[in-house]
This record gives structure tokens, sequence and C-alpha cells, in this order.
């Protein structure tokens, strides 16, 4: 059957609603909120609703304190969900997980009128056929081998216990074509689509499954998601054809980049929200960065410019209420947006001058000398102070910035320096793998230290380097849980990043 899916540009004319929905897999990403702020600009422009939604059905990623963090982040900069599992609403409940009979009520319609079908191949099988198409040099994708079992087959494989998975029936030919509404037309050759699984054989959906019906109950209007996303619309297109429900809009907005284009990653800058929040980004200034990156904010003219005395990088200021007022979706640029460090810096410093002394210093208590902080910090320190003059010298590295011992301090006595670098690699994989208290990071540590023949005392001595500068410092563990994980994680990727460049002589 040939079919050509042609989504129509949708006329919708229902209230509008746009959703965030992040997995909570870690750490607060600086593109949820890069998302959220333009999808709360879409909504609140046109006096609409900002749905936030947790996409945690992916239960192998699935981090239990990265729901809060997500909250937590999102108010920090100041972005304000009118409905979400928090604060609930009309189209509930907002966390996908508490929704799998749903899914699975609806799979069923696709069962039942032919557009998805059940596959009981077994995870030997499947990877029997990979390995071949591999071979085959052909991409690796479902051979469609259980499309059009017979009923009888199907009772077969159930009778014998065969656990299945649901996958959508892609037409064997044609293409499906969709509207991106900063893009324009985009088709996908049905050869190039996978039968994608919709839901798995533990009966928890698939991103996509479970992302469509949401949208389609949650009557969202706009779905405004990053660009990478784009792969997966064919996908969804096709799904709401087979359910027959009318298509949201389209909006793939372009992906942050490093400033040699790639797109950003945690091995170049740090991602996580939870490290601009702790190292005393104000989140004004960091809404103001995110604010740039889509290109959605008219520039001064020339005139404005000379008539105002502006200076031009003064264009680049703006509040919330400003972009609130002028944020133009028809300005997007798709040229990658560079995630600039050094541009945030600067904004941030415009920021920290505009405060009056009074509000600085009522920032500066709010964040790097909040009560919450300096309680914690104190009793790392107590026990080894013959002065309070002596707290700043043994905890000055809980305050800095920019950390960097010699190699007299971090380099263990009998070890290269390139194994010491690479071990700092590895210290650096397994603290991010490990929960943030100091049973979890000792457990990370040790085991690391264990399969990599380093004693105790080296592996804990290299890290104290690291992070304190210095051969000595309070209690290491603690002191980690204290200064963070997104902090910590920070300053031994800018150690590793600096001995790994060429030395001057
Ligand atoms: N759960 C997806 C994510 O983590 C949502 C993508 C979308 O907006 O459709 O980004």
């Amino acid at each position: 059957m040939t079919t050509e899916t042609s989504a129509p540009a949708s006329q919708d004319s229902r209230p509008t609603r746009v959703r965030i929905a992040p997995s909570p897999t870690g750490d607060p990403h600086v593109g949820t909120a890069y998302i959220g702020l333009l999808n709360y600009l879409f909504a609140k422009q046109r006096g609409g609703k900002f749905v936030l939604r947790i996409e945690d059905t992916d239960r192998t990623r699935f981090v239990s304190t990265s729901e809060q963090m997500i909250f937590d982040a999102l108010k920090w900069i100041g972005l304000q969900w009118d409905e979400g599992p928090d604060v609930g609403g009309p189209y509930g409940p907002y966390r996908q997980s508490e929704r799998t009979e749903i899914y699975r009520e609806y799979v069923q319609r696709l069962l039942d009128n032919g557009t998805a079908y059940k596959s009981f191949e077994t995870a030997e099988e499947l990877e029997a056929m990979r390995q071949s198409q591999l071979a085959a040099k052909q991409p690796p994708r479902y051979n469609g081998a259980h499309r059009e079992l017979t009923p009888a087959q199907i009772a077969t494989f159930e009778a014998e216990g065969r656990p299945a998975v649901i996958r959508l029936k892609v037409p064997a030919s044609g293409s499906t074509t969709f509207r991106d509404e900063l893009r324009g037309e985009i088709t996908f050759d049905h050869n190039n689509v996978d039968d994608q699984v919709l839901l798995k054989s533990d009966g928890f959906p698939t991103y996509h499954l479970a992302n469509v019906i949401d949208d389609h109950l949650m009557q969202i209007t706009d779905v405004i998601r990053a660009e990478e996303w784009i792969s997966s619309t064919p996908k969804h297109v096709l799904l709401y054809k087979a359910f027959g429900w009318e298509l949201p809009k389209f909006w793939h907005m372009p992906l942050l980049r490093n400033i040699d284009k790639s797109k950003i990653s945690k091995r170049k800058n740090p991602v996580s929200l939870n490290y601009y929040r702790d190292s005393g980004y104000l989140p004004q200034a960091m809404l103001n960065f995110l604010g740039l990156m889509g290109g959605g904010m008219a520039q001064p003219t020339e005139q404005e410019i000379v008539s105002k005395g502006l200076n031009t990088k003064e264009g680049d200021i703006f509040s919330l209420a400003e972009m609130l007022e002028k944020y133009d979706f028809q300005r997007i640029s798709l040229g990658g947006p560079v995630f600039d460090l050094v541009k945030l810096k600067w904004l941030n410093g415009e920021y920290i001058r505009k405060q009056s002394p009074d509000e600085f210093f009522a920032t500066m208590r709010a964040t790097i000398f909040s009560d919450e902080y300096l309680r914690a910090v104190a009793p790392l320190v107590q026990t080894r102070l013959e002065t309070l003059g002596q707290f700043g010298d043994m905890t000055g590295f809980l305050f800095s910035d920019n950390v960097m011992p010699p190699e007299s301090v971090w380099l263990p006595k009998k070890r290269e320096a390139a194994d010491t670098i690479k071990f700092a690699e590895e210290q650096l994989t397994a603290l991010e793998a490990a929960a943030w208290d100091t049973v979890s990071i000792d457990a990370a540590l040790k085991k690391l230290g264990e399969a990599q023949q380093w004693s105790v005392k080296e592996n804990f001595m290299l890290l104290r380097a690291i992070i304190s500068g210095s051969t000595q410092s309070p209690p290491l563990l603690e002191s980690l849980v204290v200064f963070g994980k997104a902090r910590t994680l920070d300053r031994v990727r800018r150690f590793i990043t600096a001995q790994k460049q060429p030395k001057r002589s």
C-alpha cells in the first residue's frame, strides 16, 4: 500500500496550550529551561496555558531526585507553569508513569484498526537481526517479520507465553509530510521510518506513544521543542492519523551549540542549571541569556542606538517582561545559537553591577553566603580551628570559582602524570553516576580504585587536590556533598581540561 500522509497546516482555533515534557533522568538541563522559556512566552503572549508534564516512562534512565530538581530549577529562573504534577490541573495526572492504563487502552484501538501490531521477537532474535543488517552494511531497523501474523500465529506465540511489544505499522511505501512552523514542509520517506515500538513488553509505553496521546488528551495546540525531535515527528504524525486526531502545530527550535558548533554537552560546558545557580549566576541573567538564544528578540535599530545613546551590547539586555512584550517567534533564526559562556559571564556581570549595594548584599546572602550554605560549611572545620580567622584559610575552596593545584600537589609520588589525568577522568565518570551523599560517593570512588588498582589514599588525595587545591582539606566526602554535585563535576572537568592543554614553556 502506498500512502502519502500529508499533514495539512493545522487551522487550530482552540485556545493556545503548550507544554514542556522533560524526562527526569538527571540534573535539570539548560535546554529544558531554554525550551521552557520559549513555551512560556508563546503561551503568555497568546493568553494561553503553559503545561509541565513529566515523561518518566523510561524506567532504566529514571533518577528519583530529578523531578524535584526540574521544578526547583524552572522556578529559580522564574518560569511558573499553569498545570503540572505539583499544581494539578484539568488534564492530569501530569506524570506519565501515572497514566499507563490510558496508554494501554489507546494502543488497543490501534491494534483493532490495524495501524499497529504485536511483535514477538526475543531480545536474541532482534540482536541477530541487527547484526546481520550491520554485516550487510544496512542501517539497523526492524525487518517487519511479524507485521502480518495471522490470528492463529499470534495465539500460538501467546500460548507459548512469549512476551510481545506493540509496533507502529508504518506504511510500506510512500512518505509523510508535515509542516514545521519555522522550516516549512518536511517530508520523510517511509523507507526511512522504522516500525517504532509503541508499547514495551513490560506494558510501559515508549516516548512516542505516550507523548502523542498526552499531547492530544491535554489539548496541546503547539508543540514547541528542540530540533532533535524532527526525525521523530513523522512517527508522531502517523500516530495522530492512526488515531484520527487533529495535529498540533510543530515548532522545532534550533539546538544550543558549543562555540565549535557541536551540540552542547556536559563534556564541554556545564549543562546543569544547578551548576549556574550554585556558582552565583543570577536567574535574571540566565533567563536573559536563554532569551538571546533563539534570536526572537529584535535588536535595537541604528536610530535607537544613537537616540538613546545605547551601547550596542545593551540591546542584549532585557527582562522577562520585555520578552513577553517583544519576543517574536517569526524572527527565530535557525542557525544554531551558541551557548557562549563568555557572553553569559559578561551578562551576569552586567546584572550584578545593576544592583544597588543593598540588593547585591541580599543576593550574596541568599546564594553563596546563605545561612544554609554557611551552616553546612561550618561543621566541616569547627574542630580544626584555633582562631575563627582561620575559617577562610580552610574553607576558601568552597567559596572560590577557580581552584587549580600545581602538579606538585596533585601528582602522587609513584604515578605518571598521564595516568593520573586518565584516572581523574574515570573519577569524573564515577562521580557523575553517583548519588550525592557520602556513602554513595565513597562506594563509587572505592569501586573505581579497586578496579584500577589505585589505593584509597592515592585516589582520595588526587580528588582532594583537584577540589581543594591542596594536600590538606576538611573531610573530603563531606566537603563534596556541601559543595554540591554540579560544582564538583565542573571543577574536576576544568582540572582535566587544563592539564590536557599544551603547556607553555
Ligand atoms: N521527553 C522528551 C524530552 O525529554 C520530550 C520531547 C518533546 O517535547 O516532545 O525532551
